[in-house]
C-alpha cells in the first residue's frame, strides 16, 4: 500500500504510522466510545508521515481493500 503525502509524493506505507480513526462529527460521544463497530466500508483515519516530513494526514480508505480514496493535510480544508 502507498500513501500520497501532499508534501513528499507517493511513499510506501512503512514510512507512515496510523494514529487513530477520525471521530464522526455527528456521532454521540457515548456511541463513539462504546458502540463502535469495525466497519468494512470507508473509514476516515489520522496518519503521520513519521519517516518523512512528519506531517499529520487525514486519509479516507477502505480497510478491507486498503484502497486509499483521499489524502489531506490535517487542518486544511477538505
Ligand atoms: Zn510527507
Amino acid at each position: 500500500m502507498n500513501i500520497r503525502c501532499p508534501f513528499c509524493g507517493r511513499r510506501d506505507v512503512e514510512e507512515f504510522q496510523f494514529r487513530t480513526l477520525v471521530p464522526e462529527p455527528d456521532a454521540e460521544a457515548f456511541a463513539r466510545l462504546y458502540e463502535r463497530v469495525n466497519r468494512s466500508d470507508d473509514s476516515l483515519e489520522y496518519w503521520q508521515h513519521v519517516s518523512g516530513c512528519r506531517a499529520w494526514l487525514v486519509i479516507r480508505r477502505n480497510p478491507t481493500t486498503a484502497e486509499i480514496h483521499e489524502v489531506h493535510v490535517l487542518g486544511e480544508a477538505q
